[in-house]
């Protein structure tokens, strides 16, 4: 067999190990590097000119949140053409598998209004969620976590109560085959159900498994405003108890901006003390999350959408509805949920009309126009159907019933002086795109950490930001193959003008693809060129290591 080879000429190389750029030549056979140097004399089959441009490793997102996305289009133009090379996926305890019949009917449309896409049919465990990928062949190379909520759905419905033994060892029995099919760790989504309803010591028990596989624990922490230190200490407690490394996803402060040196502190204290922790950020001030997803309880977002509707106009159902919705925004602030009775509702319309002020709704689940791209407080102001509440939570309620519980949102949560950047200067901090419904993060997160905070504000050097989206993320997944140009990687390659490169997508127009990315090789075969996906798919599926 006649192995193709590919030159790419004259760039300015950065290895992703954080080393000084060099103008360097980079020869690939087939699927690997073969040699890096200032002049190969071999000639290749296929030449690629970088001449004037950077060549670095594949960006390898570590909070890639793709699954359901790959199902509905395995080519993930919104990846590829940002220079992402490897996708991790089954984030914050949400995915597509492992699943059940009755699992996704009651959990299927919280994963659908989180992730974006369409419902699938069942996939038990991860061995046979990589036999389906491999059928179908996808763009990007693919590494998976075992989402905790499915696990918790399949085995315990929307049941809230601590998981008895015989049903924890249910639980530990699927996430080990999925981690033995090659899963790489165990994520939580700490603030949707069942998540938010499960105890440290059921969490602590699972991720027990973890350690004879070699996995790490990932998770969206169970607060990330107010309450954001004790939760990450929760995570990191999971991780000592349990003897594993610690993830913590989407790292931030939000709306809590005080907080942001004491939770660098707390983790920097821990790696002092030896535990294996690192954490992931995408580079934007706003976050984004399904509001209903955080604010409705486990039982109601069961529903179908028409059910949802039905059921949140039912005046004996709205008053449960109030009760628990209030219970779970308390939780954001720390104050206990057992205060609600307590708290006036002028003051809860007061504390929404706040934040309503930072929101913006990017995607709804029924109304076709007048809603999306608008900011909540003039959604809640204006909107007709909203008229006949009485308060801001009534009106937010009665939004979220009209959308059968879909109502997505941007939240501008953060300063940038003194949270995000920051964040992004800890050296334990890698870069992941939270892909999102709405967000601009979806499409442009690499080239807005380049473009924005290493041309423009210089807050990292290039080699740096570099370290963050490939070597620092391969080396928690403990890939010896990728991250790194270097003889025997694998050639996942980018090419890009830093004079150029720019993220183009914005809040009210989330999904233009970015500027400035040259080409983007999966495993030797060149699978975009200047910003046109030529289709490829040469990605493959990753298998944790022992
Ligand atoms: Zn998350």
């Amino acid at each position: 067999m006649v192995i193709e080879t590919t030159k790419i000429t004259g760039g300015l190389v950065i290895d992703g190990t954080g080393t000084p750029a060099r103008k360097m030549d980079v020869l690939i056979a087939g699927d690997a590097i073969q040699s890096v140097g200032e002049s190969i004399p071999e000639k290749g089959d296929v030449i690629i000119d970088a001449a004037g441009l950077h060549v670095v490793p594949g960006f390898i997102d570590m909070h890639g949140h793709s699954d359901l996305i790959i199902m509905g289009n395995p080519l993930c133009p919104e990846k590829i053409l940002q220079g992402v090379t490897t996708d991790v996926v089954g984030n914050c305890g949400v995915s597509i598998a492992p699943s059940t019949e009755d699992s996704i009917k009651l959990y299927g449309q919280v994963i659908v209004n989180v992730m974006g896409g369409d419902k699938t049919p069942p996939i038990p465990d991860h061995g046979k969620l990589f036999e389906r990928l491999a059928e179908m062949g996808h763009s990007l190379n693919i590494a998976a976590l075992v989402p905790q909520g499915n696990i918790r759905v399949s085995v315990m419905g929307i049941d809230t109560t601590p998981a008895p033994k015989d049903k924890l060892d249910e639980m530990k029995a699927i996430l080990d085959r999925c981690l033995s099919a090659g899963a790489f760790g165990m994520s939580t989504g700490l603030i949707y159900p069942p998540g938010s309803d499960t105890t440290t010591g059921e969490l602590i028990e699972l991720a027990k498994v973890l350690k004879d596989h070699g996995g790490f624990y990932a998770s969206h922490v169970r607060n990330e405003m107010k309450g954001v230190i004790d939760a990450v200490e929760e995570a990191l407690r999971i991780g000592r108890e349990a003897g594993v490394g610690v993830e913590i996803s989407h790292l931030k402060a939000a709306m809590n901006d005080r907080a942001t040196p004491k939770l660098l502190a707390t983790i920097q204290a821990a790696r002092d003390a030896g535990a294996d922790v690192t954490a992931d950020m995408y580079p934007y001030i706003a976050g984004a999350t399904s509001l209903g997803a955080i604010i409705l309880p486990g039982w109601l977002l069961a529903k179908s959408g028409p059910e949802l509707t039905r059921a949140m106009v039912d005046p004996a159902m709205k008053k449960r509805v109030y009760d628990e919705a209030l219970s779970n925004l308390l939780r954001f602030v720390k104050i206990s949920p057992s205060f609600r009775h307590f708290i006036p509702r002028a003051f809860v319309s007061f504390v929404i009309g706040l934040l309503a002020k930072r929101v913006i709704v990017t995607k709804v689940g029924v109304s076709k126009e007048g809603v999306a791209g608008k900011r909540l407080d003039a959604i809640l102001k204006t909107d007709p159907g909203l008229a006949n509440e009485k308060g801001l939570i009534d009106k937010t309620l009665a939004l979220l019933g009209r959308e059968q519980g879909d109502v997505m949102i941007a939240m501008f949560q953060e300063s940038e002086e003194k949270t995000l950047i920051p964040i992004m200067k800890a050296p334990f901090v890698m870069i992941g795109t939270d892909n999102i419904i709405g967000h601009p993060r979806t499409w442009g997160c690499y080239p807005q950490l380049i473009g924005t905070y290493v041309r423009d504000k210089g807050v990292l050097t290039l080699e740096e930001a570099i370290r963050k989206s490939t070597s620092l993320p391969a080396s928690r997944l403990r890939l010896t193959d990728r991250g790194i140009i270097r003889p025997g990687y694998k050639a996942d390659i980018v090419t890009f003008d830093l004079a150029t490169i720019k993220d183009n997508a914005t809040y009210e127009n989330w999904t233009l693809p970015p500027s400035g990315i040259k080409h983007v090789l999966v495993n030797g075969k060149l699978t975009a060129k200047d910003g046109v996906h030529l289709k490829a798919r040469a990605g493959v599926v990753l298998r944790n290591k022992k």
